[in-house]
Parts: C-alpha cells; sequence; structure tokens
C-alpha cells in the first residue's frame, strides 16, 4: 500500500483516514479532542464510548464501521494522484468492549491488523469471528499481519477467560470474611466482573466514572458505587498496590485479585538489601526470572506457571487475559497464513518477536529471524523510554492517566512495561511493508 493512505491507531502521522481498533490508551496515544486530520473509522460501540473518553470531539469525523461487513474507502493516490480503493472488514477482536481487528484488501493484497486481540478456541464468539475471517479470506493468504504480540513467547499460556472467571469466583468464595478488590482498567473486564456477579449474586462497587461506562455499555443493575451494598469493589489498576493492601488490611481483613496474563512476583526493591525493607512487584518472563529473592511465582514441576498465583500475603494473580497467549497465537497464524508479520508491542522486550517462533509459518527462515542481543535490546529500550518520558507534558493524558504515569504503584518493573506498552502501538502502513 501506498505511504500516507492509512493509519491504524495512529495519530501523529499524515495519512488520508484513520481506523482506531478500540480505546485503551495505549492505541489513543496522540489522539485527542481537539483532533482533525480526517475520518476515523471505529467499530459501533467503540463510537458509542467514544465521546466519555474524548469530549467535545468532532463527531462528524467518526465513521462507523459494521462488524462484517464489507466497506470500500475512496483514496487519492499521493504519487499519481489517482483514485484507488481500499476494502476494509472490522471483524469482532474479543478484547474490550468495542475492540475490533480489521482486514483491509486492494491492489497490495491483503493486510490484516489485530489490535489486541483474544483468540479462545472454545468461545461462541471467536468461533464466529473464525467463521468470518476465513469468509473474508477468501481462500488468500494475508500479506502482512500486524499482530498483537503481546504475549508471543511459548511460556505464556493460560486458560480460557470463563475458567479463570471461576478462580477468582473460588478465591472470593474461600474468603466469605474479606473485603475484595480487583484491579481493573477504564475498559475491559466487564464479563469477569458480571460473571463474579451472577455467581455469587452480588454487587460489584466501581469508582464514578467506570459506572458511568457501565451504564453506557447497558449493564444497569449490577455496579453501583455504595460501599455499603457490597464486599467486592473493582478498581482502578493504578490504585491496586501492595501498600493499599497493607493499609486496607489495618482496617478490615481484605484481599486483592490481580486478573492479569502477567505473573508477577514480589521482589525487595532494587538497591534495598533490607529484607525488611518496602517490596516491589516484577512479572516473570519468558524463560528469565527477573528477582533476585522473596517469594517467588509457584512454577511446577514442569516449569510451567499454575494458575493461580498467591504472590503475596493479600495478593493473588489469576490469569484472567483480554490477550491471547502463545498457543492461541500460534493457532492463529496456521488460520490466516500470514506472508509476513509484525509485531505491534515492542519486540525489544521479553522475547515477543513474532518471525521468531512463527517465521517457519511464513516461510521466512527462523534462523534469520535472531533475538537483539541484549545490549542492543536495553538500547531500544532505552530510546523508546526516553521518548515517552519527553511526552510527559502532553495534555493527551486525562488526569487519572496523569496519575497513573506518576505513581509508582508496582514498583519499576511494571511501571517501564506499561510505557513501553503505551509506546507501542499503531502503525502507519506504507508500501515497503513487504516480506
Ligand atoms: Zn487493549
Amino acid at each position: 500500500m501506498e505511504k500516507g493512505l492509512i493509519s491504524v491507531d495512529r495519530w501523529s502521522d499524515h495519512s488520508q483516514v484513520y481506523f482506531l481498533t478500540h480505546l485503551h490508551s495505549d492505541h489513543t496515544q496522540c489522539l485527542s479532542s481537539s483532533w482533525t486530520k480526517g475520518p476515523l473509522f471505529c467499530s459501533r460501540l467503540t463510537a458509542k464510548l467514544f465521546p466519555f473518553k474524548f469530549p467535545n470531539f468532532n463527531l462528524s469525523l467518526l465513521r462507523i464501521l459494521e462488524i462484517g461487513s464489507w466497506h470500500s474507502v475512496s483514496l487519492v493516490s499521493p504519487s499519481s494522484g489517482s483514485e484507488t480503493t481500499v476494502d476494509v472488514m472490522a471483524i469482532d477482536a474479543h478484547h474490550c468492549p468495542g475492540a475490533v481487528m480489521y482486514l483491509f484488501r486492494g491492489d497490495f493484497g491483503c493486510m490484516l491488523f489485530t489490535g489486541d486481540f483474544r483468540w479462545e478456541a472454545t468461545n461462541e464468539r471467536a468461533k464466529i469471528g473464525r467463521t468470518m475471517l476465513l469468509h473474508a479470506l477468501e481462500g488468500d493468504r494475508v500479506n502482512i499481519l500486524y499482530l498483537d504480540n503481546t504475549y508471543c513467547n511459548p511460556s505464556f499460556s493460560f486458560p480460557s477467560r470463563e475458567a479463570a472467571a471461576q478462580q477468582v469466583v473460588d478465591i472470593i468464595a474461600s474468603h466469605p470474611k474479606h473485603d475484595i478488590i480487583i484491579g481493573i482498567d477504564t475498559l475491559g473486564k466487564e464479563d469477569l466482573l458480571l460473571y463474579i456477579s451472577r455467581s455469587l449474586k452480588v454487587k460489584i462497587w466501581v469508582w464514578p466514572e467506570r459506572l458511568q461506562t457501565m451504564h453506557l455499555l447497558g449493564f444497569h443493575d449490577i455496579f453501583t458505587t455504595k460501599t455499603s451494598l457490597t464486599r467486592i469493589r473493582a478498581v482502578p489498576r493504578y490504585s491496586f498496590s501492595i501498600n493499599t493492601l497493607e493499609g486496607l488490611n489495618t482496617v478490615r481483613p481484605t484481599i486483592g485479585i490481580m486478573p492479569s496474563g502477567l505473573p508477577w512476583v514480589v521482589k525487595p526493591s532494587e538497591g534495598n538489601d533490607n529484607p525488611a525493607g518496602p517490596p516491589s512487584i516484577s512479572h516473570h518472563c519468558g524463560n528469565k526470572r527477573i528477582i533476585n529473592g522473596g517469594p517467588r511465582a509457584e512454577i511446577n514441576k514442569k516449569g510451567k506457571l499454575r494458575s493461580v498465583v498467591r504472590f503475596h500475603q493479600y495478593i493473588y494473580s489469576v490469569p484472567y487475559s483480554e490477550h491471547s497467549c502463545f498457543p492461541e497465537i500460534e493457532d492463529f497464524i496456521k488460520l490466516v497464513q500470514p506472508i509476513n508479520i509484525k509485531g505491534i508491542v515492542s519486540s525489544s522486550f521479553c522475547y515477543i518477536e513474532p518471525l521468531y517462533y512463527f517465521g517457519g509459518l511464513c516461510g521466512v527462515n527462523p534462523s534469520s529471524q535472531r533475538l537483539p542481543r541484549k545490549s542492543e535490546r536495553r538500547e531500544k529500550y532505552e530510546n523508546i523510554e526516553a521518548k515517552t518520558k519527553s511526552n510527559s507534558g502532553s495534555s493527551n493524558f486525562t488526569d487519572a492517566e496523569n496519575r497513573k504515569r506518576k505513581i509508582d504503584f508496582l514498583g519499576s518493573h511494571l511501571r517501564r512495561v506499561s510505557i513501553l506498552r503505551r509506546a507501542q502501538r499503531g502503525v502507519k502502513i506504507v508500501e515497503n511493508d513487504s516480506p
């Protein structure tokens, strides 16, 4: 595809049309209420939620794409001035409310941008998405797959969200006298909260802005902002911390549950040799433990992480993920048979380079896809971090997001991962994206 035609989840470049996969902040960097660069395509549900995140946005720029229908977009070639047509289909990404992937077809061939996605084999919605995608591909291979490679490493394998939700319910039920707090984002994991509510027949507390979002999503009776009505509270992820849990436990017995695909472990703070000093949390990544001491994530004899990890006296980690795990990514790649793959999350961290693992499925020699050396990874990582830091004064963040950036709530490693994820999403689709 010629340069300057289409951008997906990238807002700083100049293109003729823009596509938004979903409303998580790492996909809306540089998008703001005053943004006026051109038509913005998204799903119907994202369009409904959009004004809540971007008040005063010029809504005449929004273009709704119905899931499963082809839509033709007329564009003008910047080089020749001639008209060209791109067909696009939105397909349910089964990630957070409104999230879609985009399949593009044109004289450039076929490109698929997954955004963030979960590809559960057993889930009905995913089965519908699979059928829709196969039908849309009509037997063609995808020339370039832009892939959610968040967990593109064989060490990341976790259960379906329904199974993980049951694990959360079991933890709550085994603590009948405890208050429960669950860390969530401003969008996503609604199905988990609904599952808990239905299973235990309880309401769930959410903060006022989140209640507004729940109402927009059509959930009117399950959620409340009155703490007296329930012992289960879903709190912003940035306020979920060891310090918070320890403080709450001086008042009432409370446990915290963090639903995440990342397995977390507790370690002493960096530079703090005192084992009694304040602990921080980092994640267990690939086959390398990033810890020097302290309680570790439980690893079973086969070397796989157990599903539920109690990594602190008051905190459980449950592998409830809205991103695909490695076996699901593999299943997806076998289905769409891409000729080339590009990860949408920086592969400089955590061995998540898709071609390293799946180059063989694309006809690329895997041995030619060496991982960056440690020093190269560090350099790339530092560049990204520096770039992100230089943007820290941007007005594009909400107050909550700015607070999230400032609060060192789970220790430096998590914050670094979050920074990296926020820094690296979205693409401007360009002509030289060939294998
Ligand atoms: Zn997301």
